[in-house]
Parts: structure tokens; C-alpha cells; sequence
């Protein structure tokens, strides 16, 4: 897997924003996360070396715009152009989430039509409010290959009336960091419950800082959350 940072920096404005590792990231070099930058890496899925091959090789999946937002406002002159970049690297998968959803059709280049096939996009619903939000319009919009991150659950989550075919997978988490919110096991058994009545699948990807299992509170250090929450082997199917 391939990484692709196009910019850098984003806004809080959503529940799941208030312990944002990228702001924790920042603030341990003294830098503001706020500050929105164009990356030097922004053409990456287009540099070529000197044989003119891509530096990045296709087939591959490209994680991509994790330190930002894809549809941050700021970054609005920006998307066209990486848009393009995707479109000319048809050989590779790009994958982003997003909270900004709602701003789907800021610089959504023409030819778009029923979506590249070639990007999935993720759309992070951390509460209940924020998932009937965001999640009716995501459903109706043209995206070939469509996800919802649950991450940070911050409570229990009914995702059941948009859950379907269209929906290729949900993903639960919890918060890591010093100031961590709790998660509790029984809302990712729930929502594992709305995934397989609905055939959708479901990855319980880490459990956070703090995670709450039978009444009792476990602290886990962030190297053992992922492995953690495999060990549960709720994934689905
Ligand atoms: S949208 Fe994502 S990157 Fe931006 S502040 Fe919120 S959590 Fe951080």
C-alpha cells in the first residue's frame, strides 16, 4: 500500500475531530495543524523517474489525504488537479475518508459520471447524529465503491436504514491518545449485528485507549489496539 498526503493541515468542526491525531502529531514539532499546506508530494501519483516509469507502480492501493480532509475548503483550488491524478493513474486505488461528504460537489471534475472506478471513499460518522447527517446523502451520491468508518465510535450507533449492496464494508474504532473517549465492546457487537442481517461487511479494526469490555475499563497502549481488536475475531464474514 502506497501513501499520497496531496495536503496537509485540516479544520475541526465535527465530535470526532476534538482528539485529532494530526493535531497531536503537529503539536509535538510545535507546528499548527490548522495551517492548511499544499505537500511538496502533491503530484505523486504522476512523478516519474528518469526511465519514465511512475514512481508509483501500479496495481496498488493508495491511501490517501490522511493528514487533511479531501474536501476541506481550503483545499477547494487544489482538488481539481488531484482529481486528474487520479483519473490519469487508472492502474491505481486510491482510498479516502472523509467528514466532509456534504461538500462531495466542490470541484468534482466533469466526466465524473457514475465515479471513477478506481477511488472508494470512506465516510466517518462518529456519532448517531452525525450518521443520519451525512449518511442519506453519501447513499444518493454517484461513488463507485462507498465505506463508513465508525471511528471514534462514540457511542452506540443504529446504521441499520443505510445499510446495502451499495455499502461494501463498515469499519469500527475506537480513539487513541491521551485523552482517549471510551469505547464499549457491545456497540461494535451491535453494529456486526446490523452489518451481517444486512450483508455488508464488518471490521472491527482497533479498540482505541480506552476500551470497555463486561463492566470492566481496559487501558491499551496504542501498539496493541489493532491486534487487540483482531483478537476479538468478530470480522465479518
Ligand atoms: S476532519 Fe479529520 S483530519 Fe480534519 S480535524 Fe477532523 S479528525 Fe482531524
Amino acid at each position: 500500500m502506497a501513501d499520497w498526503n496531496p495536503w496537509h493541515g485540516c479544520k475541526k468542526f465535527s465530535p470526532g475531530c476534538a482528539h485529532c491525531y494530526v493535531y497531536r502529531r503537529d503539536a509535538r514539532y510545535e507546528l499548527d495543524a490548522a495551517q492548511v499546506k499544499k505537500n511538496a508530494a502533491f503530484d505523486l501519483p504522476v512523478r516519474k523517474r528518469r526511465d519514465d516509469r511512475y514512481v508509483l507502480q501500479g496495481p496498488d492501493t493508495v491511501w490517501t489525504c490522511f493528514t487533511s480532509d479531501f474536501f476541506l475548503d481550503q483545499a477547494d483550488p487544489w482538488r481539481p488537479q488531484a482529481w486528474a491524478m487520479m483519473r490519469e493513474r487508472s492502474d491505481l486505488d486510491f482510498f479516502f475518508i472523509t467528514k466532509r461528504i456534504l461538500r462531495f460537489q466542490e470541484g468534482l471534475p466533469p466526466d465524473w459520471g457514475e465515479g471513477y472506478p478506481n477511488v472508494s471513499i470512506g465516510v466517518t460518522c462518529e456519532n448517531q447524529a452525525m450518521a443520519d447527517l451525512r449518511l442519506p446523502f453519501f447513499l444518493s451520491l454517484p461513488i463507485r465503491k462507498k465505506l463508513i468508518i465508525c471511528e471514534p465510535m462514540l457511542e452506540n450507533i443504529d446504521f441499520s436504514s443505510y445499510l446495502g449492496p451499495e455499502i461494501q464494508q463498515v469499519v469500527v474504532g475506537g480513539e487513541s491518545g491521551p485523552d482517549s473517549r471510551l469505547m464499549r465492546y457491545e456497540w461494535a457487537l451491535a453494529v456486526r449485528e446490523q452489518c451481517i442481517s444486512h450483508g455488508v461487511h464488518f471490521q472491527f479494526r482497533q479498540t482505541g485507549a480506552r476500551f470497555e469490555k463486561d463492566g470492566r475499563v481496559y487501558y491499551i497502549p496504542r501498539v496493541q489496539q489493532i491486534a487487540q481488536a483482531r483478537k476479538a475475531g468478530i470480522q465479518w464474514p
